[in-house]
């Protein structure tokens, strides 16, 4: 499934096989999941570098020719060279390139990608379940770990990311607190369901102060709402790619250390952390599955929030 130019639906199109070049490998695609980031680069918010492109970076698939089962990640590659690189910063390297973004992703029977930047995955999960952690989960987590070691956490917008960090968090023993559209009772339901101490819409307050606030929702008036939620201290963390903008707010309101940071891409390391406590933890992911031939339908129902949880296709 192609994008020929921002703005326009994807496109079925016959491709020759994808064919590795050194330290390359062809990955037979089981399944891939659908992430907010896709759509953003489907309207044209995050400029993509290639045309056609194929778009999808979590994808779980096998090494052609193999058993051996692996994921594509959205960072596909990275200098190793520069300041970033070589200090634990990969996900800030200025040269790097992205999967279904910079390079072909996994909308796809058949996929190349650089074997050094290739996750081994945990048993447990099958392919489907799976996908949705290669991005929702590890930007999920690194948006988390980002407000360092909260208390309280308050998650504004419960779509993929917030359903597998609210497990995690309430797994480590976090009070959260989920946020919706106002009047979303399904979406509070999905929350409360997912070990969330309360749920509520952006238009209430929570039940207690927040020292950690993660916003996933792509809508700008939410960060000084979630300010306001804010205990002394706490942090705000913004864990989307594209965001509307932010409107001005009273310094009052970040006064007393309070912060507001983004988090960006992920680090191979974080790949590790995640796919290494996702069974611990008994991670579960809520999955929609759609043939690839329906990724522009996934994306449609993603964008009107039609399902809860993550959508993944399947070629
Ligand atoms: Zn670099
Ligand atoms: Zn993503």
């Amino acid at each position: 499934m192609v994008l020929d130019r921002p703005g326009t639906p994807l496109r079925a199109a016959d491709l020759p096989d994808p064919e590795p070049g050194p330290g390359q490998v062809l990955v037979e695609v089981a399944a891939c999941g659908v992430c907010r980031t896709d759509l953003h680069v489907l309207d044209g918010e995050v400029p993509a570098t290639r045309s056609p492109l194929v778009l999808g970076h979590q994808v779980v698939g096998r090494r052609a020719g193999t058993r051996e089962r692996v994921g594509v990640p959205w960072l596909g590659w990275t200098c190793g060279t520069c300041r970033y690189c070589t200090t634990g910063r990969e996900n800030l390297c200025p040269r790097a390139r992205f999967t279904g973004k910079d390079l072909d992703g996994g909308f796809a029977e058949r996929m190349v990608a650089d074997e050094r930047f290739v996750l081994p995955l945990p048993e447990g999960l099958d392919d489907l379940h799976v996908a949705p952690l290669l991005c929702a989960g590890l930007i999920g987590l690194r948006t988390l770990r980002a407000a360092g070691d909260p208390a309280t956490v308050g998650i504004y917008g419960f779509g993929a990311a917030a359903h597998l960090v609210c497990h995690i968090a309430v797994w480590e023993g976090r009070r959260v607190f989920g946020f919706t559209r106002p009047g979303d009772a399904a979406g509070q339901a999905f929350a409360r369901e997912l070990g969330a101490a309360w749920a509520g819409g952006t238009d209430e307050d929570p039940p207690e102060p927040l020292e950690a606030a993660l916003v996933f929702a792509p809508a700008g008036e939410l960060v000084p709402l979630a300010l306001r939620h804010l205990a002394p201290g706490g942090t705000v963390v913004c864990g989307g790619i594209h965001m509307s903008d932010i409107p001005s707010f009273p310094y009052a309101d970040l006064w007393m250390e309070r912060s507001i940071r983004s988090v960006a891409n992920l680090t191979r390391r974080d790949g590790e952390e995640l796919l290494e406590l996702a069974p611990r933890a008994g991670l579960r992911t809520r999955v929609t599955a759609y043939p690839l031939e329906r990724a522009q339908d996934a994306l449609d129902d993603l964008r009107a929030g039609r399902f809860e949880g993550a959508a993944v296709v399947v070629p």
